[in-house]
């Protein structure tokens, strides 16, 4: 699931029209404020040759007056404030204005990929994996609490809930979660049979933080730990797929591995999946993890040290009821 070279490209085309569309907003509030109030033009042209004739002395060794030139482009700056404001522009009005500060719409911050990047590749992959169509039917809105049978009254520890009443407390904490991401970042595990809203509650989520330009990533658990297991980086700075695609895991603002189950628990990927899982919480990186396996056959299938882990740093959502998949298919 890495870029290809055509989304690449895509991605980036997309920032040069970005880049465009603001130079031409900016030549537009220029030629009207310039219209308005001529000043202002001369004190663009007084900058510009302030700073070329500077710049000329600096090429021939000479840095005298650079303390003059600063004091002279503060005083233009105060002067060129002050005619916006008297003159009813907003003070940001001449300036050239960027989608994502902090990259400047380029997609670089320093020698990384600026996390406006990443927000864009992932949401592109999910147009072109056809996923988005998915998040489209399945989300908070089309939820349908009616599908859980409040007749089914099961034991959870020592109290019984209806399915329905539990799947109703799981939709609000979800909700409440996707709502307080920004501040929160936790970890959650869903664990419980096949067929009791799982994946559809990670695709809730995934879609209400995409709507918040939130990343996120959806991985099934036996492509992640393939991934894991191949991911080679190399010396030359030139990436694989594997190790491309890690670099996104490693990215992105949610990581949702869907269907963790006992086939990938040999010893190599399982201290593989521990490692990463341990390195997203030292980060502070949140990461969705849905299993069919109980917690008691999780501590079974994986080491203590992880299934530890688990239950010290992620909220652990018990799914139970009947296979709605089968009710599904019968129904019809
Ligand atoms: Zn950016």
């Amino acid at each position: 699931m890495p870029l290809s070279n055509s989304q690449y490209d895509r991605i980036m085309r997309d920032y040069s029209a970005r880049a465009l569309f603001h130079a031409n907003e900016l030549a537009e509030h220029e030629r009207l404020a310039y219209a308005a109030v001529p000043r202002l033009r001369e004190i663009k042209d007084e900058v510009a040759s302030l700073c070329a004739s500077q710049a000329r002395k600096k090429i021939l060794g000479d840095t005298s007056g650079e303390l003059d030139l600063s004091q002279k482009l503060s005083f233009l700056a105060a002067e060129k404030a002050n005619l916006l404001e008297t003159y009813e522009f907003p003070a940001d009005y001449l300036d050239l204005k960027y989608d994502c500060p902090i990259c400047k719409d380029t997609g670089v911050d320093g020698h990384r990929r600026c996390k406006c990047f990443t927000v864009r590749a992932t949401q592109l992959l999910y147009t072109d994996s056809g996923l988005k169509n998915v998040l489209e039917a399945e989300n908070f809105d089309t939820f349908d609490l009616s599908r859980f049978p409040e007749d089914d009254v099961r034991s959870m520890g020592d109290k019984k809930i209806s399915v329905r009443d539990n799947m109703k407390n799981i939709l609000a904490r979800c909700k409440a979660y996707a709502e307080n991401f920004d501040r929160s970042k936790k970890s959650l595990l869903f664990t419980g049979p096949v067929g009791c809203g799982k994946t559809f509650m990670t695709h809730c989520i995934a879609k209400a933080l995409m709507d918040k330009d939130f990343s996120v990533i959806y991985q099934s658990a036996d492509r992640f730990c393939d991934t894991l297991a191949n991911a080679q980086f190399h010396n030359d700075d030139s990436y694989d797929d594997d190790a491309e695609l890690m670099q996104m895991y490693e990215d992105v603002d949610l990581l949702i591995i869907d269907d963790l189950g006992t086939e990938y628990a040999n010893s190599y990927t399982a201290a593989k999946l521990f490692n990463y899982i341990n390195h997203r919480i030292s980060y502070g990186q949140a990461t969705i993890i849905s299993s069919n396996l109980s917690i008691a056959e999780l501590t079974k299938a994986y080491t203590e040290r992880m299934t530890s882990r688990f239950f010290g740093n992620y909220d652990i959502f018990l799914f139970f009821g009947p296979d709605q998949r089968r009710q599904k298919y019968s129904k019809k």
